[in-house]
C-alpha cells in the first residue's frame, strides 16, 4: 500500500468513529482493526503495530475516561500522536558548526540515490550560505565520478574525485584535505554502494570513516523497498553507525512502511525526504507535518 493509500485508509478508519453515536470498546478496536491493517499491508513492522495498538488501547482507556472529555478527540490525537512516534525517534540530528569543516560521509545501497542525494544536500546547504563541497570516492563503479561531476557541475558545486586513484580511502582523505585546506564549511563525501561481496562494502565503508572521520554519517534508503528496509538499515547502522536517514523517493510509489520501520530499527532521524529527480526536490522532514500531510 503506497503512503497516499496508507493516509487515506487511516482517515477513513478515524472518521467512522465520528458516525459511531457513542466510543466503546467495539467502535475502537474495530477502527484500531482497520489502521493496523492499513499499517502492515503498508510493510510497517508488526511488533511497530502492536506496539501502536497497545499504546493506545492505554491510552484510550474507553472504560476510564471521564464523561467530560471528548472521547472522539482524545482517541484521535492518540492516533496522530502514536504515528508521529512511530517516525520520530526523538534523536537529535548533526548541526553543522560554522567556523570549521564540518565532513558527512554519506553510505547506502547503489540505486537508493545516494549521489543524487549527495548533490541535493550540497545545493541546501550552499544555498543557506554554507561553503560546500563533494567528494566523489567510489571507485567501484565505473561512471560514478562522472554522475557526481555532472550533477555537481549543474548545481556549481566544487567537487574532488578521481579517474586513475583506486584506493577510495586516499580519494576521501585527498578530497577532504583539499576542501579542509580551503576553509569549506560542509565537504560532503560519496561512498560507494556496491561491492562484490557486502561485507567488502561495509569494511571499505569503516576505512573511509577511520580516514576521514566524519562529524555525521547519512544512510540514504530507497524509500520503495517496503520490509526490506529494516533489515538494510540495521546492517548500515551496525557498520556505518550513521546519524541520520535521508529516504529517497518518497514521490513515486513509496510505501512509507519502510522508513517507519528504518526508524525504529536504529534510532535515528530521518532529517530529509527525496522527492523527485531534481536537484531542489529535497524536503526537510518533520515528523507531524509528515504525517499530517499523509492523512491529508
Ligand atoms: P546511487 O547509486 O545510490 O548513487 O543512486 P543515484 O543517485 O544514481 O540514483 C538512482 C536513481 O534514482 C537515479 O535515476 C535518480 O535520478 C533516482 N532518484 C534519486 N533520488 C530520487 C527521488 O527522490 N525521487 C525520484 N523519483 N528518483 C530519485
Amino acid at each position: 500500500m503506497v503512503l497516499a493509500d496508507l493516509g487515506r485508509k487511516i482517515n477513513s478508519a478515524l472518521a467512522d468513529l465520528n458516525k459511531a453515536p457513542v466510543i466503546d470498546e467495539k467502535v475502537l478496536d474495530g477502527m484500531l482493526k482497520e489502521i493496523c491493517g492499513a499499517l502492515l499491508a503498508s510493510d510497517v513492522n508488526v511488533q511497530l503495530v502492536q506496539r501502536l495498538r497497545t499504546n493506545i488501547k492505554a491510552a484510550v482507556n474507553v472504560q476510564d475516561v471521564g464523561a467530560g472529555i471528548n472521547k472522539k478527540r482524545l482517541v484521535q490525537k492518540t492516533v496522530m500522536d502514536e504515528l508521529c512516534n512511530l517516525v520520530d525517534p526523538g534523536a537529535e540530528p548533526y548541526k553543522p558548526v560554522k567556523g570549521r569543516a564540518n565532513i558527512i560521509m554519506m553510505v547506502g545501497l547503489q540505486g537508493a540515490g545516494k549521489t543524487t542525494t549527495c548533490t541535493k544536500l550540497a545545493y541546501h546547504y550552499q544555498r543557506k550560505g554554507w561553503k560546500t563541497a563533494l567528494v566523489c570516492s567510489d571507485t567501484f563503479r565505473a561512471g560514478a565520478f562522472d554522475q557526481l561531476k555532472q550533477n555537481a557541475t549543474k548545481a556549481k558545486i566544487p567537487y574532488y574525485g578521481s579517474y586513475t586513484e583506486t584506493d577510495p580511502v586516499a580519494i576521501a582523505m585527498e578530497g577532504v584535505d583539499k576542501f579542509r585546506a580551503e576553509k569549506f564549511d560542509i565537504i560532503i563525501v560519496d561512498t560507494s554502494g556496491r561491492h562484490k561481496q557486502e561485507s567488502e562494502l561495509f569494511e571499505e565503508m569503516k576505512q573511509i570513516a577511520a580516514g576521514i572521520e566524519p562529524d555525521s554519517s547519512i544512510f540514504v534508503m530507497d524509500g520503495t523497498i517496503g520490509q526490506a528496509a529494516e533489515g538494510q538499515a540495521r546492517a548500515f547502522k551496525e557498520a556505518a553507525d550513521f546519524g541520520s536517514i535521508i529516504i529517497t523517493k518518497m514521490d513515486g510509489h513509496a510505501k512509507g512502511g519502510g522508513a517507519i520501520s528504518a526508524v525504529a530499527a536504529t534510532q535515528s532521524p530521518i532529517i530529509f525526504i527525496g522527492t523527485g529527480e531534481h536537484l531542489h526536490d529535497l524536503d526537510r522532514f518533520e515528523a507531524r507535518p509528515f504525517v499530517r500531510k499523509m492523512l491529508g
